[in-house]
This record gives structure tokens, C-alpha cells and sequence, in this order.
């Protein structure tokens, strides 16, 4: 189809979708409590005649909505859920909180869930009007920055049957995603002692604390031998109390382990375990665990990244005001940048040499420039749940900017800009190219054929879900 008419479609609807990520900004909600924004979700999609799905896989804040029939079956993934301790004015080129430690969209999630939701309502419109065949199903994902909501939908059965599914983050470049992450698993872990004066009769007493504190030594030296594509991350939860003169009798602690895939996250997770009885023995004090959350390594797949690139290089990009790049300055003054910018010019000789050409020797704070795409393997440090849709369905995404070049991640600078023009161009951008390669997937089977077979060929040894059948998701956690 005329992808010109997709743009001018999103063009004409614009406000509609400005107007639902600032709303989403302002609500501002955690992991696996935003019912402010799903409500908003739901009546939107209901709005434009979505048959609309709720509470899904038993999270109260996860949902869908499709349009259309048949095949081939195109998912789009949003997401909402806002950080804490983030709250921001709008526009402010300083930290000045809306509401003290209150929350803040840190990660652009307003924006990633409107433009998903945009490039749904387009496609929506051209099926409606018979130049599109195929069905299309926004997802309402709730949980990404906590809880891993995408691994609990997974777990239910969610995603399989889609024939590819297309999403995208905000970001400060405009870049396809590629290569994987790592896999990640999370325990608390919990001692229980007997409480003693620790003066009077330290004998009788068993100390939570100190087991807590030998379970960490011996995780210390557990680090020298493990393989290089693991990671190990902690925080003690609970120390027992702040009386010393107490033998404390209880005491949790919190474990995020992380490795090239499940299977080897679930390896280490298992010599965490074992540290933890250790501690436990030597102290003579009990120790229980439960999960927490997991999310699974990305499965790249080069045929959707390929499809992302041309889309992404074929639509209009964000003309920039005078105004709009003072305050980007000004509000990129405020950090120093991080290398420069793009995942892939951190592994990529020749696209680190286009970017420094590009970038100007990183005198812009907008990267208004496609960056070089060049599919890898590499294993990037972080995670994110679009991995489990990754094991179940063809998927790939990219991101495009909304924040300025080299802003740090989960920061009141990317807070404050959330609700700008600069942000709302990112948004429309992105709506067009996801809404342009799911059309280009409805009218091409053979792109979606090759993206299978890639897919078949690197998820041969099949999903291996990072959460027990008996992990429940926990936003207090
Ligand atoms: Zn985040
Ligand atoms: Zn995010």
C-alpha cells in the first residue's frame, strides 16, 4: 500500500496520540499498578472499535486489543509503567520535582505505548478501509521496568500465535535494535534466627544478619569463577533492625542474576542457592527463597531488523525548530555524554567512524540522522522482557529520538522532555515506521517466511521460561 497515506493518516490523528502519552506521563504509575493508564488504554482502543481483551494472563493491568481477521497476525507492543523517586517538571532544565518523591515516565514508556498504540489505530484504518488484510493486536504490557510482565504473559500461553511481533523504545538515536541482551532471574532471599541481647546471652541468640552477611562473602568469591557472559547484582532488603545490641533474627536479601540465556542464568541461580544453605549452616539459622521476576535473552532476527532499517530510513524524520534545539542544548549541558551514541558503535569500527562523521564530533544534542545498521550478535548488558516474546514469535524493534544525545537512562532529563515537541516527533516517528513494516509484513508472506525461518533455526532449543509455574508477580517486591 501508498505508505504515504499511513503517514498522513498519523499526521492528521497526531494530537490524539500526543494528548494519550502526555496523559500517561501525568499518571506516572509503577510497575503492575497502572490502572490509571490501562483504563485509558482500554476505552481508547475501545474508542476505535478494538475488540478488546482484559486482564491478561491474570495481571490486572495487562490487555489487548485487535482488529481485523485472519492471518497473518501482527502484534505491536506497548508498554507504560513509570519509575520512582523520578517525578520532574515538565520542560525545566534542572531537577525540580513535580511532586516530591513521587514517580516519573524515566524511560519514555508514555511514548512507547502511544506510538505502539498509534501505529494500531493507522493500521486499524487500513484494514477498515480494504487496502490492508491480516489482523492486528496492540498489547497493553504492564510491568517492564519491575515484575517482568512480558514473562508472566509469555508463561500464559500469550504471543505464540502471532506470525511476528514489531515494537520499539525511546531513545537518543534512531536506530534499529540488534543482537541480544542477557537473561535475568531474581530471588529474595530470606534468614530467620533467634533474637538474643547480644550482651546478656549472645550464645542463645542465631543472627539473620550474619548469615545475610556471609551469603554475600561467598557470593564474593563465587564471582572470580564464573563464566565471563555472567553477571551478579544484590541489595539487602531488610538487615533485621537497627539496635545492635540485638542478635538480629531476621534478615533479606535480593539477588539478580544475569547470563547469555535462561538456561545459564538458572545454572548460576542454582550456586547462588546453594551459598545461601551454606550461610545459613554455618550460622544455624534457616533460609527460604522465592522468585521474584525473570526475563529472557533476545532472539535477534535479521529479516524483521531489515524490514525496521528501510522503514525507518524511508520515513519523514523530525524537523527540529530553533527553540526546540536551544532547550535540547541547555538540557544537554546538564550531564556529560557517555562515548557516543548508538549500541552499535561501541562494537562497530566502521559504524563508529560514520557516527563521529554524523554526529560532528557530538556537537548536536538531537541525532536527527538514521544511525548505520549492521546485524550482530553481540550481548548487550541489559535486559527487558521483550525477550520472552522474542522465544515465541519473529521480533524486532528499534528506537527513535525523544531524548537528547547521550542522556542517561532512567533520569529527570528524560522526564522533563517527555512532554515536549521533540518527544512528540519521536512518537510520530516511530508510530510511522512501525505502522509501515507491519503493513509491508501483511502484504509480504515471504518476508514473514524468512522471518521464520530465522526464527526456527535460533529458537530450536525452544522457550525456556525464566519464571517457575508458581511465581506470582509481586509490585511490591
Ligand atoms: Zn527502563
Ligand atoms: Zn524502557
Amino acid at each position: 500500500m501508498d505508505k504515504q497515506k499511513l503517514y498522513g493518516y498519523l499526521d492528521e490523528r497526531a494530537r490524539d496520540f500526543y494528548d494519550l502519552s502526555d496523559e500517561i506521563w501525568g499518571l506516572a504509575e509503577l510497575s503492575m499498578q497502572e490502572y490509571g493508564s490501562a483504563a485509558s488504554y482500554l476505552s481508547a482502543l475501545e474508542r476505535e472499535g478494538f475488540r478488546v481483551e482484559n486482564h491478561l494472563a491474570g495481571l490486572p493491568t495487562a490487555f489487548s486489543g485487535s482488529y481485523g481477521s485472519g492471518k497473518p497476525v501482527i502484534g505491536i507492543l506497548g508498554e507504560f509503567d513509570a519509575l520512582s523517586s523520578l517525578s520532574q517538571k515538565a520542560g525545566e532544565t534542572a531537577p525540580c520535582p513535580l511532586t516530591a518523591g513521587g514517580c516519573g515516565q524515566g524511560c519514555g514508556h508514555n511514548l512507547l505505548g502511544a506510538a505502539a498504540f498509534a501505529a494500531a489505530v493507522a493500521l486499524k484504518h487500513s484494514i477498515e478501509a480494504g487496502e490492508l488484510s491480516g489482523t492486528v493486536v496492540f498489547y497493553g504490557c504492564p510491568g517492564e521496568e519491575g515484575c517482568s510482565g512480558k514473562a508472566f504473559m509469555a508463561r500464559a500461553g500469550l504471543f505464540r500465535d502471532l506470525d511476528a511481533a514489531l515494537s520499539w523504545h525511546p531513545g537518543d538515536t534512531n536506530e534499529v535494535t540488534t543482537g541480544s541482551n542477557t537473561a535475568t532471574i531474581q530471588y529474595e532471599y530470606t534468614f530467620r534466627g533467634v533474637a538474643a541481647h547480644a550482651a546478656h546471652s549472645p550464645h542463645t541468640g542465631r543472627s539473620a544478619l550474619d548469615a545475610a552477611e556471609l551469603m554475600n562473602v561467598g557470593v564474593q568469591f563465587l564471582r572470580e569463577h564464573m563464566p565471563r557472559t555472567d553477571y551478579l547484582h544484590y541489595s539487602i532488603l531488610d538487615a533485621g533492625g537497627v539496635s545492635p545490641n540485638v542478635v538480629q533474627p531476621t534478615a533479606r536479601v535480593l539477588y539478580m542474576v544475569r547470563s547469555d540465556c535462561v538456561r545459564n542464568a538458572k545454572k548460576l541461580l542454582a550456586r547462588v542457592h546453594k551459598i545461601a544453605q551454606g550461610a545459613a549452616m554455618m550460622t544455624e539459622t534457616e533460609v527460604t527463597w522465592r522468585q521474584i521476576d525473570g526475563t529472557s535473552s533476545i532472539v535477534s532476527n535479521a529479516v524483521l531488523e531489515r524490514l525496521l532499517d528501510e522503514n525507518l530510513r524511508a520515513a519523514p524524520l523530525p524537523v527540529y525548530t530553533a527553540e526546540e534545539l536551544a532547550f535540547a542544548k541547555e538540557l544537554a549541558a546538564t550531564y556529560e555524554p557517555d562515548g557516543l551514541p548508538g549500541q552499535m558503535t561501541a562494537f562497530d569500527e566502521t559504524v563508529r567512524e560514520q557516527v563521529e562523521a554524523l554526529t560532528e564530533q557530538g556537537t548536536l544534542a538531537l541525532n536527527n540522522f538514521v544511525m548505520p545498521y549492521v546485524h550482530a550478535g553481540q550481548m548487550a548488558p541489559g535486559s527487558s522482557d521483550v525477550g520472552d516474546v522474542s522465544w515465541l514469535t519473529p521480533t524486532a524493534q528499534f528506537t527513535a529520538v525523544t531524548w537528547t544525545s547521550g542522556a542517561p537512562g532512567h533520569s529527570w532529563q528524560n522526564v522533563s522532555i517527555g512532554k515536549s515537541s521533540i518527544a512528540h516527533k519521536g512518537l510520530l516517528l516511530a508510530a510511522k515506521v512501525l505502522a509501515a513494516s507491519a503493513a509491508d509484513l501483511m502484504e509480504r508472506p515471504d518476508i514473514l517466511e524468512a522471518a521464520r525461518a530465522e526464527f526456527e533455526k535460533k529458537t530450536r532449543d525452544g522457550y525456556d521460561c525464566p519464571l517457575e509455574p508458581d511465581t506470582e508477580p509481586d509490585p511490591a517486591a
